[in-house]
Formats: C-alpha cells, sequence, structure tokens
C-alpha cells in the first residue's frame, strides 16, 4: 500500500549476534573481523594497507547477505503480487583493525582510510548497470539494530531506488524547480544565518542538528559546495570531512559516552529505470550528498511505527548547544 518494497532474506537468520545471550561464547572465539581472521570471512574485495602492508580497512562481502550480485533481474507477477530476484550488493567495511575501536576514538587518519575505501566501493558500484541506489550505513551498539561489536559499516546496493528516498527526491526537485536553488542548500543557508544548531563548521564542511530532527541528538554533516555524491569531494574536502567526523563523534561521546547510533550516507542515485516523476533529470544541481548521525538513546515505539511521526524528547536547539560546547 505504501509502495515500499520488503527484503525477505532468510539466510540473515543464521548471522551470528555478538550482543545476544551468545556473547559470552562468542567472545571466546575469535571475532571474524580482527586481523589473523581473515579466514572467517568471504574473500576480501578490497583492502587498504599502512606502510607495512598491514590492512587499515578491509571490505568483504556479507556472508550472511541480504541480496546477492550473483542473482538476476526480473520481476513477475504473482497474480495480486509482484516479486523481484534478489539482486544486488550487500558487503561490510571492516574499519579498523583494532576490535575495541570506535568512531568516538578515531584519529584523523582513521577516518581518512575509512572515506578513502567507501570512495572505491561506491565508484565500483555504482558501475553496475543493474544497480540503481548505493546505501552506505553503519549500527552502533546492540540499541542500533548491530550484531557485531568490531567496528563496521556495511553498504547495500539496490536494483530500485527505495520508495522513502524517491518521494524525497521528488519534493527535492519540485524545491528547485520553484526556487531555482537545492532544498539542502537553502536549509544551510538559514540554518548558518541563525546559527542556532550550527555545531561546528571548517573550510567545507558544518555540523548542525537539523530543525525538528528526529531523533534525540541527531546530526547531519552538510557540504558547503555544491556535490551531490562523496565521490566529487576533492582531496582536501575529504580532508575536511574526516575532520568533521572527528569533531562529531568526539563531542558526541563527551555528551553520551559509548553511545548506540545508526548513521547513513545520503548519494546521488546511480541510475532509476522506472522513473515516473524524472527524478534524475538535474539530480546533480537539486542534490547534495549529506551524511545523517542517528544516535539510537531511546526505542522507537508504537506511535513512530504506526504513523512514522517521530517523538523527540531533546531539542536540536539544546543538543546543538550541548555539542559546541563539549
Ligand atoms: P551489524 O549487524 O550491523 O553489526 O553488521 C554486521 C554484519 O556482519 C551482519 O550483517 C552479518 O551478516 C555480517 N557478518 C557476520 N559474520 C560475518 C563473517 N564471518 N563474514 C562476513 N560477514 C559477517
Amino acid at each position: 500500500m505504501s509502495k515500499n518494497r520488503v527484503i525477505i532474506a532468510e539466510n540473515r537468520l543464521h548471522r551470528p549476534d555478538y550482543f545476544s545471550g551468545m556473547q559470552a561464547a562468542a567472545k571466546a572465539e575469535l571475532c571474524p573481523f580482527d586481523p589473523g581472521a581473515e579466514e572467517l570471512t568471504p574473500q576480501t574485495i578490497l583492502r587498504l594497507d599502512d606502510a607495512s602492508g598491514n590492512w587499515r580497512v578491509r571490505v568483504i562481502p556479507n556472508l550472511y547477505n541480504a541480496l546477492s550480485i550473483e542473482e538476476p533481474k526480473s520481476t513477475e507477477r504473482i497474480g495480486f503480487f509482484e516479486r523481484q530476484d534478489g539482486l544486488g550488493a550487500h558487503e561490510v567495511v571492516i574499519e579498523h583493525p583494532e576490535h575495541e575501536k570506535r568512531f568516538g576514538t578515531f584519529e584523523h587518519e582513521d577516518f581518512l582510510y575509512y572515506l578513502k575505501a567507501l570512495h572505491h566501493r561506491l565508484e565500483d558500484l555504482r558501475k553496475d548497470t543493474r544497480l540503481e541506489y548505493v546505501q552506505i550505513f553503519k549500527n552502533s551498539g546492540a540499541k542500533a539494530g548491530a550484531s557485531m561489536t568490531h567496528p563496521h559499516s556495511q553498504i547495500i546496493a539496490t536494483p530500485f531506488i527505495p520508495r522513502r528516498l524517491y518521494d524525497e527526491l521528488v519534493n527535492q526537485k519540485a524545491y528547485h524547480a520553484e526556487h531555482g536553488r537545492g532544498l539542502l542548500e537553502d536549509m544551510l543557508h538559514e540554518e548558518m544565518r541563525l546559527n542556532e544548531r550550527i555545531i561546528y563548521e571548517n573550510r567545507s564542511m558544518v555540523l548542525l542538528a537539523p530543525y525538528a530532527s528526529f531523533f534525540p541528538f541527531e546530526v547531519w554533516v552538510v557540504p558547503k559546495i555544491p556535490v551531490s555524491s562523496m565521490l566529487e569531494l576533492s582531496q582536501a574536502q575529504q580532508d575536511d570531512l574526516a575532520a568533521a567526523m572527528r569533531v562529531l563523534f568526539s563531542r558526541m561521546e563527551g555528551q553520551l559516552g559509548d553511545f548506540p547510533f545508526n548513521m547513513a550516507f545520503y548519494e546521488r542515485p546511480a541510475r532509476c529505470e522506472h522513473d515516473p516523476e524524472k527524478i534524475m533529470e538535474g539530480v546533480e544541481s537539486y542534490f547534495r550528498f549529506h551524511i545523517r548521525v542517528m544516535p539510537r538513546i531511546y526505542q522507537l515505539a508504537g506511535f513512530e511505527v504506526s504513523t512514522g511521526v517521530h517523538i523527540n524528547p531533546v531539542p536540536p536547539e539544546l543538543a546543538a548547544s550541548r555539542l559546541k560546547e563539549a
């Protein structure tokens, strides 16, 4: 009814959960994301090494994948219903060799390695003409849905644009047609003018607690320059992004300790086959790449799940002032 799709993936049932009751048993074993345990994961897709030849970031296929690159791209009708084969990519980015590392304790260089790995994977996945959208995301902590404790992110590339994102792009395109400027461009401009929810800025990146944010202490990283994908960032801008992420996570930890969160990279879609609203036309000009960090301090409950309306007990102005001071 909502035009949303659901990925049915039985394979996911078997994945280990290092936060659950199994934790003690699982802890005794070697973590498959630790250096030296590489044979416990599928074959490396990408590895970035330091000067001594030790890996700093590794990208691997998700062993319990929700989608598979080997599936065909086909859709069929089953009477009333519609189904599609499970084509797509599902990868894990092991962000750091050290098991106990967290974004809150990452150095600038750690973020640079991480962003470089994402850049490579994004570039590669966008070339696959069967795939339309690449979602880079991170679950950190059990309350944010993570099953592994070792620092990692995930990448899921889908042969369609998820409905909610498609709808957001429709809105942003309409705004651009009316005003001649991007929605996020104008929002950033207004936030900087008001300076009530700005947390930090450097040459090319801004950290802000967005107006009426969904989640308590939600923070967005928004580029000051018009880029619709992180692939368009220059080396200096990647450096600014790494600096902004370091400030963000060290200050968040200062306020919230080792907090559970989800993080999402919002990128311009690679392509769109079924595009009744023609969102791909001019997407480079109306859409701006950004990152959302969503702390999961409170559980989403019945009202949020039934209506999609969030109740946020922490005003973003308060969150911003705390993170500014931190
Ligand atoms: P999360 O559930 O967000 O913590 O992400 C961890 C991901 O790692 C899960 O989606 C698991 O399917 C995946 N995973 C667990 N064990 C392995 C393994 N040995 N090799 C590759 N992926 C794994």
